[in-house]
């Protein structure tokens, strides 16, 4: 039996996880952070409070129940390639094949200030925090005396059009239109704005000319500030730095601008490429390092004829890459050659607001009301788990007719120190 290691259960990592639990000759050993896979394209709606976090992760020790795959929770600190071995927060573990599969991280482009005050979109404990800040800053908003401060507390800048800013200043735009002054009838003033702001000269920039230009119509209709071409600078907590010299007082700065994909204390710095990414060759490994493999959005492989620069960070790619590997390690004890990766394009898609999307496909675009149910339909067959599926289509059904989820629940974690120093 090889002894594999996992580190990461995101998209990549689960899905060789799966692929090799079907093998007879490998032990797997999932390691992750946290206790749970989550699902990253709905965080948006979790950090607008219209569905709820347990809505989009599931629990790994529930997923691999009978499935011969064993977890281990602990975060990865370093890996020894020449020992075979890695260590954790909670102990070393020993490997004979070894997959890091640890996704990107926010980027800052090294500006700590903008680090310091903003709001990054990454994990669940990011779009729950979201959640409570906002919330918080309208429940300032409704007791502040000064019509500018009311301003500031209310006015929401997301920095980043891809779909992520997209999807998050369509949502804000709705809940702002239905909600705010059912919630807040005291308020009597009106709220803020929300501001995407792009450097680019478009939104969504990797879909086509289409789609980019509905997400900036169907955003501006609903009110939603774009500014184009337009850098943030910087950020105090107050006041928002544009590089056109203008500044937005505000209370809220979401970043959904950049990623990098986690480091790795062990891999050599000449194998680290663009955007940090681990350099892979066409079967994901590592070159000069033995039995060390990356996958997803961690990793850069430079080999698809047809994506010279890399492939974009996005699940199918993770999703491809995690069963390529799982099938070519079973392969391998077989004494097979390694198939090499060539990514299956299916098309890409972003909602923009209720009832409204955008699709790009290999051969074609459509947009509107069939295009939001497709991406509806297409984002809850990979939710891990059948309960979270039917809750999760109840939730968006309860959601969308009502207009008026029931989330918006101010939680914080608990404050009381348990001084708990044994491993917990
Ligand atoms: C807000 C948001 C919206 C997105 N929307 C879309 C979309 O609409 N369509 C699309 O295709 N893609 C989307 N993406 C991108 C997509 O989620 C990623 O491409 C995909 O998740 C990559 O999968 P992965 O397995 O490489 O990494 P991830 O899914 O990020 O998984 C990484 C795993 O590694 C674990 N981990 C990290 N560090 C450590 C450590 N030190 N030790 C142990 N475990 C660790 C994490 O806990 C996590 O479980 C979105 C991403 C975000 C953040």
């Amino acid at each position: 039996m090889k002894k594999v290691l996992i580190i990461g259960g995101g998209f990549a990592g689960l899905n060789l996880a799966k692929k090799l639990s079907k093998s007879s000759g490998h032990e797997v050993i999932l390691v992750d952070q946290h206790n749970y896979h989550f699902f990253p394209p709905l965080l948006y709606q979790v950090a607008t409070a219209f569905i709820e976090p347990s809505n989009i992760s599931y629990p790994f020790r529930k997923l691999f129940q009978q499935k011969g795959i064993r977890f281990f929770m602990g975060k990865l600190e370093e890996i020894f390639p020449k020992e075979k071995k890695i260590l954790t927060d909670n102990g070393e573990l020993n490997y004979d094949v070894l997959v890091l599969g640890m996704g990107a991280e926010t980027n800052y482009f090294g500006n700590n200030e903008i680090s310091k005050y903003a709001l990054p979109m990454k994990t669940i404990e990011d779009a729950v925090e979201m959640r409570n800040h906002i919330l918080l800053q309208l429940e300032k908003a409704v007791r502040a005396r000064e019509f500018d401060e009311k301003i500031r507390l209310s006015n929401i800048v997301i920095a980043g059009g891809g779909p992520t800013g997209v999807e998050l200043a369509g949502m804000m735009a709705e809940m702002g239109r239905n909600i705010l002054s059912k919630d807040y009838p005291e308020a009597n003033f009106k709220m803020g704005k929300i501001f995407l702001i792009d450097g680019l000269d478009t939104l969504l920039a990797p879909m086509s000319k289409k789609s980019q230009g509905e997400a900036i119509k169907v955003l501006r209709d609903l009110g939603v500030e774009v500014l184009l071409g337009t850098l943030v600078e910087g950020y105090d907590g107050r006041n928002v730095a544009l590089s056109d010299g203008t500044m937005i007082e505000s209370a809220t700065l979401i970043w959904a601008s950049g990623v990098m994909g986690r480091s790795v204390k062990g891999v050599p710095n000449d194998q680290i490429g663009k955007g940090r990414r681990i350099l892979v060759d066409e079967n994901n490994k590592i070159e000069g390092l033995d039995d060390v493999y990356v996958i997803g959005d961690q990793c850069l492989q430079l080999t698809d004829k047809k994506f010279p620069n890399g492939h974009p960070q996005l699940a199918q790619v993770a999703i491809q890459q995690g069963s390529l590997l799982g099938e070519n390690l079973i392969g391998s004890v077989q004494g097979k050659t390694m198939k090499p990766f060539i990514y299956n394009d299916k098309g890409s898609m972003a909602i923009i607001s209720k009832f409204k999307a955008v699709v790009d496909l290999p051969k074609g675009f459509f947009k509107g009301f069939f295009a939001w149910l497709v991406w509806l339909f297409i984002h809850i067959i990979p939710i891990a788990g059948f309960r979270n599926k039917v809750k999760l289509a109840f939730n968006w059904l309860w959601s969308f007719l009502t207009n008026d989820p029931t989330l918006r629940l101010i939680i914080r974690p608990g404050i009381k120190d348990l001084n708990n120093d044994d491993g917990g």
